[in-house]
């Protein structure tokens, strides 16, 4: 296959993805609360390169509704997901954004082109430096990677618009919500590996209140790191 039919190869699947998130968001609606997302959270996924950031040999497999193992034991999450998760923070092109759990990058490309900037933290090292070059590569320039435990959020850089964590927490992290700007949204699977996770959204209001919203329930890889247990 040449480079140009390669392309258009991805450029079809990716469109054929987007109908699956589509289709999948009008049966979750009841749930979820949203039977559509937004247009500008549509275009991001028909536009981020998917099979740019799945592990080599995989490629052909990048543009399936599904998560895939990107190495360490951990996972690019399903696009539905990632749509779903964009769409609850309902960004706007100047927000900065936190994302807690790098693991490939390909989220926080999707983030990228919402937001204005995007921090992202990863506790595994090889992962982090792979997402690191790959967002590079694919052109966003307007992604700051760490690697470090996200459980403490990146105080240098709050307050955050909007934050997001793509491993499931025992509870929604302090630090998290202290960094949230008034206003801001912050979305969070919340349970423990092998029993029932929930999505979360937490909306943090103009006098620093919080309200929480059950979303759906979900599956996801432990966020790991957390407080120091005290002696
Ligand atoms: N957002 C990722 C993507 O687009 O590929 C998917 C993330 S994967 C489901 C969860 C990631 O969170 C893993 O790479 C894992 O190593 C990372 N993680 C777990 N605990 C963490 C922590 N305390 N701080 C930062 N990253 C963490």
């Amino acid at each position: 296959m040449t480079s140009a039919s390669a392309q258009d190869t991805y450029t079809a699947a990716r469109a054929k993805m987007a109908e699956e998130i589509s289709a999948m968001a009008r049966d979750t609606a009841v749930e979820t609360g949203r039977a559509a997302f937004s247009p500008r959270v549509m275009n991001a996924m028909t536009k981020v390169a998917r099979h740019r950031f799945v592990a080599e040999g995989e490629e052909r497999s990048a543009y399936l509704n599904r998560p895939l193992g990107i190495g360490s034991g951990q996972t690019i999450s399903q696009p539905y997901i990632v749509a779903l998760m964009s769409d609850l923070l309902e960004l706007k092109p100047g927000d900065k954004v936190l994302e807690i759990g790098t693991g490939s990058g390909y989220q926080a490309a999707v983030l990228a082109e919402l937001a204005a900037t995007v921090y992202t933290i990863e506790i595994i090292e090889p992962l982090g430096r792979l997402a690191a070059q790959r967002l590079l590569a694919a052109g966003y320039h307007n992604v700051v990677t760490r690697i470090g435990d996200g459980y403490q959020g990146w105080a240098q850089h709050a307050p955050f618009d909007a934050i997001m964590v793509t491993a499931a927490a025992s509870g929604v992290p302090p630090a998290l919500i202290e960094q949230l700007r008034p206003g801001g949204k912050l979305v969070i699977p919340v349970g423990s590996q092998g029993s029932h996770q929930e999505l979360r959204l937490i909306s943090k209001s103009a006098d620093g209140t919080t309200h929480t919203r059950r979303v759906l329930g979900v599956r996801f890889v432990p966020l790991t790191g957390g407080p120091v247990p005290k002696q």
